[in-house]
């Protein structure tokens, strides 16, 4: 263990027992104020979508890792272990997506008290250079798996509402069925496969379409650009004839730039969905994400 990390360890601790402290005096406060609604803690911004989509006005959403926020250079607050603890359901992504889950879940007082979702549950995981890539939401197919895990969750907790979060999932996967269909046609008559991104984010919706993504940056969008990568990336856009590169807010727009420029590409914008971006919803992203990777490849 390094220094930095044994700091942040004992650093933890203090933030646990002053936790436990702010506790006492806060619980019986919040049941009483939000006895209708369930309480519910998200980890990322796609299962917000997800909760919200199943759950209605029926929930309210806590999300952990705060709007703007790239999620894998997150670090947990007191704070959110303190509304963590209020909540009835905690709903997190899973496939090492939350590498401090441990540390997080190790805080909860009454483990009764919380459900504890594993939103992957049920998901075949895709395995790249030797780590699993935890960015499951961006295929539809996940997203109705992952949307059912929470559905069963909500219905768990509160089973008066039932029929209501039925409702929502069906409405919602047969939303995503009907994206899902339209796209898979169109893109199995498509002869060109391979894009570019900036964070390897997207190999399961490569997945459910038979694309092939190259990226500027690993799947935990982490590795600094090299000459030489930077010059296989040029030479694989040159070769595969590519006019389109695909940019992240949250991850590095510039490196996107400098290789569009040196192939003479356009750079796009595309969406992760890790953070909420132009105030679209799940489905709006998605679709705009697949309109453009497919036009970038007909
Ligand atoms: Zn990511």
């Amino acid at each position: 263990m390094n220094k930095r990390r044994a700091l942040s360890k004992v650093i933890f601790g203090v933030i646990v027992v002053s936790l436990s402290v702010a506790l006492i005096g806060c619980t019986k406060k919040t049941e009483q104020k939000n006895d209708e609604k369930l309480k519910v803690t998200v980890s990322i911004n796609p299962l917000k979508e997800f909760a919200q989509a199943i759950g209605g006005d029926k929930i309210d959403i806590n999300m952990m890792v705060p709007e703007g926020m790239e999620p894998h250079d997150f670090e947990p607050k007191s704070k959110d272990l303190i509304e963590l603890n209020k909540s009835q359901i905690f709903i997190y992504n899973g496939l090492g997506m939350e590498e401090w889950l441990d540390k997080v879940t190790d805080t909860i007082e009454d483990k009764d008290k919380i459900q504890l979702i594993d939103s992957s549950k049920g998901i075949e995981a895709i395995k790249t250079a030797g780590k699993i890539d935890p960015h499951i939401w961006l295929s539809l197919k996940n997203a109705k798996i992952q949307s059912n895990n929470i559905k069963e969750a909500l219905i768990k907790a509160d089973a008066k509402n039932k029929d209501y979060y039925e409702k929502n999932y069906k409405d919602f996967s047969e939303k995503l069925d009907k994206l899902y269909s339209d796209n898979v046609s169109r893109f199995k008559e498509l002869s060109n496969k391979d894009f570019v991104t900036g964070h390897e984010a997207f190999g399961y919706l490569c997945r459910d379409f038979g694309l092939t993504q190259k990226s500027v940056e690993d799947v935990f969008g982490e590795g600094e650009i090299t000459p030489q990568k930077l010059k296989e990336l040029v030479e694989f856009c040159k070769t595969n004839k590519v006019k389109t590169i695909f940019a992240e807010q949250l991850a590095s727009p510039k490196v996107s730039e400098t290789l569009a420029n040196e192939v003479g590409a356009n750079v796009q914008s595309i969406y992760t969905i890790e953070s909420k971006e132009d105030n679209k919803d799940y489905y709006e992203s998605m679709k705009d994400n697949l309109d453009k990777i497919y036009n970038s490849l007909k």
